[in-house]
């Protein structure tokens, strides 16, 4: 079991972070905010998926504008993603978005008091995200590589501005593209505030190589208590990262949620195509929500073991398959008709 650390509890719309409360999962959109019709499409798609916080970006005044439409369609809380400019995230706020993401890296230190007593009157939390592409200029100095230590300055600085005006309702983030700067700062910065933090590696890249790094950057942070709230940066349709953050959180048995297959990596032993399988239950699974386990395996050398503390099993035997539930098989069927006998089975679990 991970101990979490302990922070402070931050409502966003109807979900909690912190405090204990389940590790949430957000994306982003990447649509133009202001046409409704196609943000309001992929919203729901990546909600489906597993999203339970979204985030759009709000580059300008159109955008901001849309934000309560956006809202009326959708049943889970909008982030606004705001850089730059005081009167956009005033818009944003008044339209209703249920918190506001700001960079301190490029947002007018002017226009924080305004956005402070609005925030406050509307009970909506701030996450001041830090990301090292954009850190102050004076932090940074003559230094050419930001450092984890100045990403944690940045968030120190802001975290005492807000509090300054009186306000607490915060969230913070440190991202930076590479795994071990992003850890170590969340690392300093857990010693030091109790506020929750939303992680994420930033700009991880592709599907192939920004899921292994977000994996083992979130993964170990939260392996150590760190973490609130997770987004995955994949270059891809963003429904890819809610997928990619639900596998890390239930591999480190943090959440549950839908199918988990166990499948080996077949070898000479293997008695049916266990590939072709794999990739059909996973297609014909993705929607089920209800936690699951089902194992896939080419022979009986592990196959059994398997099936044995899996719901439900496929076990290649001699060029047939042995159908398991709750590790008792089942029954003996052809290779033609696993899929279809597979099916039943799985319809009569539920
Ligand atoms: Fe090979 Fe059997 Fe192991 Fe699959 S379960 S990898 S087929 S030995």
């Amino acid at each position: 079991m991970v101990r979490r650390r302990k922070t402070k509890i931050v409502k966003i719309g109807n979900v909690k972070i912190g405090g204990g409360f389940p590790i949430s999962v957000q994306s982003m959109t990447n649509t133009k905010t202001w046409d409704v019709g196609a943000t309001v499409s992929q919203i729901k798609k990546i909600k489906k998926a597993g999203c339970e916080i979204i985030r759009v970006g709000v580059p300008d005044l159109k955008s901001a504008k849309t934000l309560s439409k956006i809202k009326e369609k959708i049943n889970l809380p909008l982030v606004a993603d705001i850089h730059f400019s005081a009167d956009l995230a005033l818009e944003a706020i008044n339209q209703g978005a249920d918190k506001i993401r700001i960079n301190p890296g490029n947002f007018p230190k002017s226009g924080l008091r305004k956005i402070v007593v609005l925030c406050k009157r509307k009970k909506i939390p701030i996450r001041i995200g830090i990301n090292s592409g954009s850190l102050e200029k004076d932090i940074l100095g003559n230094h050419e590589r930001v450092t984890a230590k100045m990403m944690v300055e940045s968030a120190l600085r802001n975290i005492k501005l807000m509090e300054k005006l009186g306000f607490y309702d915060l969230v913070i983030s440190l991202k930076a593209p590479d795994v071990l700067r992003t850890i170590r700062a969340y690392e300093l910065l857990a010693k030091k505030v109790d506020y929750p933090f939303h992680l994420g590696i930033t700009e991880a890249g592709r599907e192939f190589s920004g899921t292994i790094k977000s994996a083992i950057g979130i993964g170990s942070l939260l392996l150590k208590g760190i973490g609130d709230t997770v987004r995955v940066s994949l270059t891809t349709d963003p429904v890819e990262e809610v997928k990619v953050a639900w596998e890390i959180l239930k591999s480190l048995e943090l959440r549950e949620r839908g199918v988990k297959i166990v499948s080996c990596p077949t070898c000479a032993r293997t008695e049916i195509d266990i590939m072709g399988l794999t990739k059909e239950i996973e297609k014909i699974t993705q929607n089920i929500k209800k936690p699951l386990k089902i194992a896939v395996m080419g022979c009986i050398v592990n196959g059994l073991g398997e099936a044995r503390e899996a719901d439900l099993g496929i076990v290649g035997f001699e060029r047939v398959a042995l159908i398991t539930k709750n590790g008792e098989i089942l029954k003996r069927v052809k290779e033609k008709d696993i899929l279809r006998e597979f099916k039943k089975e799985l319809k009569n679990y539920y």
